[in-house]
């Protein structure tokens, strides 16, 4: 029977887990990094959705981080078109 690799990928321990995701401040850290690896404008991949511009200056609203474009003052988020969009 075929090997399933899935099941044996290498995983995480608990403590190991919330080292990485325990608290939300970590989870939206761990999100940053995996959608702007060198950060918000670095690379036009990673550029204003809008326009592609890449400076912004970064809003705190309620807690949660919203980037504003300087050209054309878009405004998306972390989660923004991503599959956590409209969760909390
Ligand atoms: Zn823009």
């Amino acid at each position: 029977m075929a090997m399933n690799r899935i099941q044996f990928q290498p995983g995480l321990s608990l403590p190991e887990f919330y080292k990485l995701f325990g608290t939300e401040a970590l989870c939206a850290a761990a999100l940053q990094r995996a959608r702007w690896p060198e950060g918000f404008g670095k690379t036009p991949r990673q550029r204003c959705p809008d326009c592609g511009g890449a400076a912004h200056c970064i809003l705190r609203s309620s807690g949660s981080k919203v980037f504003q474009c300087n050209a054309c003052r878009h405004q998306t988020s972390l989660i923004a078109g991503t599959v956590f969009q409209s969760t909390k």
